[in-house]
C-alpha cells in the first residue's frame, strides 16, 4: 500500500493537466470490465483523464435490466448513455478470469455467498471446450458476448443502437501479453485488435 500513497501525494503536481476537468466531464466510451487488477483500462488505450467512463464489475457481469430494485450497475450504465451521451461502449473480458473461471469449473462458493449470487447474475454458465486451459480464453469471449446481449436489452441502449448513434464492442484482453483481441461480427470469432 506505501508505494501507492506515495506515489497519490506527488499525483497532483501537475495542477495545469486537471485544472480543465473542473469544468466537466464528456466521455465517448463506456468501458465495463472486471475489477480484476491485471487489467487497467486507461494503460491498455492509453486514456487520459476525462476519456473514459468505467463501470467494473466482478467477471465483467451486465445485469438483467431490472427497475424493481435500484442496481449500481444499470445506473452507471444509464447515465453514461442517457446523460453523458457515450458513442462507444467495450465490454472487456481477460485472460485467467478468476470469475469465468470459476462458472466454468462450477467451483463451490458457499464460503463467499455474494460472489457465488453476483456470478449467477451471469446468465448462462459459460461453458469450455477445454475447461483446464488456465485462460479461459473460449470461455471468457462467449461470457462477453453474452453481456453484449444484456447490454442490447436496456432500453436506453437499444434506443440509441436504433438510431445509430452507438456502438457496441466485444474485447478480449490477454493479461499476460497485453495483447487486446476484438470481436468481429462478420467472421463471429474474436481477432486481433
Ligand atoms: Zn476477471
Amino acid at each position: 500500500m506505501q508505494p501507492l500513497i506515495d506515489n497519490a501525494r506527488t499525483f497532483g503536481r501537475r495542477p495545469e493537466e486537471f485544472a480543465r476537468l473542473a469544468d466537466g466531464q464528456s466521455p465517448q466510451v463506456l468501458f465495463i470490465t472486471c475489477s480484476d487488477s491485471r487489467v487497467v483500462p486507461a494503460l491498455i488505450t492509453g486514456a487520459r483523464p476525462g476519456e473514459l467512463f468505467e463501470l467494473r464489475t466482478a467477471g465483467n457481469i451486465v445485469p438483467a435490466h431490472a427497475t424493481d430494485r435500484p442496481c449500481g450497475e444499470t445506473a452507471t450504465i444509464e447515465y453514461a448513455v442517457q446523460v453523458l451521451g457515450v458513442r462507444d461502449i467495450v465490454v472487456c473480458g481477460h485472460s485467467h478470469c478468476g470469475a469465468v473461471g470459476a462458472l466454468v469449473r462450477g467451483d463451490d462458493l458457499d464460503a463467499v455467498p455474494a460472489v457465488r449470487d453476483w456470478l449467477a447474475h451471469a446468465a448462462d454458465a459459460p461453458s469450455a471446450a477445454d475447461p483446464v486451459d488456465p485462460t479461459v480464453a473460449e470461455a471468457v469471449q462467449r461470457h462477453v458476448l453474452t453481456q453484449l446481449l444484456r447490454l442490447r436489452s436496456y432500453p436506453c441502449v437499444e434506443q440509441r443502437l436504433a438510431e445509430g448513434q452507438l456502438r457496441l464492442h466485444g474485447w478480449y484482453y490477454e493479461v499476460h501479453t497485453g495483447r487486446v483481441h476484438e470481436h468481429r461480427a462478420a467472421t463471429d470469432s474474436f481477432e486481433t485488435l
